[in-house]
C-alpha cells in the first residue's frame, strides 16, 4: 500500500514556549532510509519527533536504486519491529563468490561460515522505504511532514530555529537537536561550517536490472576487474541488480550503447552462469566518491547516513552504515533523555561520534583498498591479491572475519540488535 501523502500544518504548539522554549525534541531533515529508521527507532521513547521530507512520497519511493542489506541492518530492523514488513519483499542470499577477473580461484562465503540461514539480503529502494513510511505514520510521537522543506535554521544556546517550507508558507518550530539525514550533499552540513575530507573516485558506477534465463540460486557475485568491481546481487522474481563500476568514460559509452550492444558487454563480464540474460527497464550511472565529515556532531546538531559519509559501493556497504548511524544515535540519545539530560547538548552528541565516526572509517578505507587493491593491472599487485583470495579461501578465520566485518557483526551492536 502506498504510504498517505501528507501535506499539512504543524499541530499547534504541544508546549508553551514560555515554560518548554522548542516544539519538539528533535527534528529529523531527510525522509530516505536513514531518517525513516532514526524516527522509527525512536517509537517507544517520549521523545516528541518531527521528520520532514521534501520530496513528494511517490518520487522518494521510485528512486531505481537496490541495495545490499546486511544482517546486522536486518536485526535493527527486527528490533524497531518493521522486519515483518519488509522481508516478503526482498530476496535472501545465501553464498557470496567473490573472485579477480577470470582468475579461477574464486572465494566462496557460505551460511555454514558464521551458521545463519542466510547470509544478507537486497532490497529495493521501495521495499525498504514504504514500511518505513508507514510504520512511522503509526507512531504517535512522531510527526511525518512530507513534502515540506527545511529553508532556514539558526542555532542558539539551548534550542535550534528551523524555518520550514510548506506549500509556499514558512512555518517556523523550536527544537532541542536537529538531525541531518539529508543526503550526500547535506545542505544542512554545509550550512554548519562542517569540512569534509575525501576524494571523487576516477569511476562511475552502473546500475541496471536483468533477469537471466536460469535460476539465480540466492548467490551474489563480487567480480573484480580491473576497471573496477562488477556485482550481481539476486532479488525476488529471480531478477538480478547490476553494480558495475567503470572508468568515467567507459561507464558513459557503456550506458550510451542500445540494449543488445550493452547486454553483449553485460555478458562479458557476467559470465554465462546463469545463461542469457534480458534487460529490464533502464540503466542509471552514479558517481562514486568516498567522503568523511570530520564532525559528525555540533551543539545542536547531528548528522547521520550520506549527511556525514559515503563510500564506494563495493560490498554494498553505504546504506547500511547509515541505518547503523540511526540506530547509535536512537539509543545515545534516549539514554541521555531518560537520565533528564539535554539530548542536544555537545557532550551527549559526542558518545554517538565516538561511536560511530570510526567504525564507518574503517568501512571507507576497507572499501577503498579492496576497489584500489583490485582495480587495476599492476603486475605484483595481481601477484598479492590472488595470493590473498587463494589464502582467504583456505583459511576459514580470515574468511570468518572478512565476512562479519562486511555485514557489520564486528562493530558495536546497538541495543536494538541485540534482541535475539
Ligand atoms: C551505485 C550505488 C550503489 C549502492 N549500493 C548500495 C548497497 O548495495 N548497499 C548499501 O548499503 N548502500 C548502497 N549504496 C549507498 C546508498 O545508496 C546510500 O548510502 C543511501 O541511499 C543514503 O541514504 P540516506 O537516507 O542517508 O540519504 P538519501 O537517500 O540521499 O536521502 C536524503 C533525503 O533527504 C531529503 N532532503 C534533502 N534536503 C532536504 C531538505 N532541505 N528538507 C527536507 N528534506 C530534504 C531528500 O529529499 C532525500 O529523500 C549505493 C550507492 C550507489 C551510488
Amino acid at each position: 500500500m502506498m504510504a498517505t501523502q501528507l501535506t499539512q500544518t504543524l499541530p499547534p504548539q504541544q508546549f508553551s514556549p514560555d515554560i518548554r522554549g522548542y516544539d519538539y525534541d528533535l527534528v529529523i531533515v531527510g525522509g530516505g532510509i536513514t531518517g525513516l529508521t532514526l524516527a522509527s527507532a525512536l517509537k517507544d521513547s517520549d521523545l516528541n519527533v518531527l521528520l520532514i521530507e521534501a520530496r513528494v512520497t511517490s518520487a522518494a519511493v521510485a528512486k531505481g536504486q537496490a541495495y545490499a542489506v546486511h544482517m546486522l541492518s536486518a536485526l535493527i530492523y527486527q528490533g524497531i519491529g518493521v522486519w515483518d514488513k519488509i522481508l516478503p519483499q526482498i530476496a535472501k542470499y545465501r553464498q557470496v563468490r567473490l573472485s579477480d577477473a577470470d582468475y579461477p580461484n574464486v572465494v566462496e562465503f557460505k551460511t555454514n561460515d558464521i551458521g545463519t540461514p542466510e547470509l544478507g539480503y537486497v532490497a529495493e529502494h521501495q521495499a525498504l522505504l514504504q514500511p518505513l513510511q508507514e510504520f512511522v505514520q503509526n507512531c504517535p510521537n512522531v510527526t511525518y511532514l512530507c513534502p515540506a522543506e527545511v529553508v532556514n535554521i539558526k542555532y542558539q544556546q539551548d534550542i535550534v530555529v528551523i524555518d520550514i517550507k510548506i506549500a509556499d508558507q514558512i512555518q517556523t518550530v523550536r527544537s532541542k537537536l536537529l538531525v541531518a539525514a539529508d543526503g550526500a550533499r547535506s545542505p544542512i552540513r554545509q550550512g554548519a561550517g562542517i569540512k569534509t575530507s575525501g576524494w571523487k573516485y576516477w569511476q562511475s558506477c552502473i546500475v541496471a536490472f536483468v533477469k537471466p534465463e536460469k535460476p539465480h540460486n540466492d548467490t551474489a557475485y563480487e567480480r573484480f576487474w580491473n576497471s573496477g568491481p562488477f556485482a550481481i546481487l539476486p532479488l525476488p522474481g529471480n531478477r538480478c541488480r547490476i553494480v558495475w563500476t567503470a572508468p568515467h568514460e567507459e561507464a558513459k559509452a557503456l550506458c550510451a550503447l542500445d540494449d543488445q550492444q550493452f547486454l553483449t558487454e553485460l555478458s562479458r563480464r557476467y559470465g554465462n552462469q546463469m545463461g542469457k540474460l534480458e534487460l529490464l527497464g533502464d540503466r542509471f550511472i552514479f558517481p562514486v566518491q568516498l567522503m568523511q565529515s570530520d564532525r559528525y556532531v555540533l551543539p545542536r546538531l547531528a548528522l547521520i547516513g550520506d549527511a556525514a559519509h559515503n563510500c564506494h559501493p563495493v560490498g554494498g556497504q553505504g546504506l547500511n552504515l547509515g541505518i547503523r548511524d540511526a540506530a547509535a544515535l536512537a539509543q545515545v540519545i534516549q539514554t541521555a533523555h531518560k537520565a533528564g539530560q539535554d539530548i542536544g547538548n555537545v557532550k551527549i552528541l559526542k558518545r554517538y561520534e565516538r561511536w560511530r565516526q570510526w567504525e564507518n572509517l574503517t568501512i571507507l578505507g576497507f572499501t577503498d583498498l579492496l576497489d584500489r587493491m583490485f582495480s587495476n593491472n599492476f603486475l605484483p599487485l595481481v601477484v598479492v591479491r590472488r595470493m590473498g583470495l587463494w589464502v582467504m579461501q583456505r583459511v576459514p578465520m580470515l574468511k570468518v572475519f572478512t565476512l562479519k566485518l562486511m555485514i557489520g557483526l564486528k562493530g558495536r551492536t546497538p541495543e536494538l540488535a541485540k534482541h535475539l
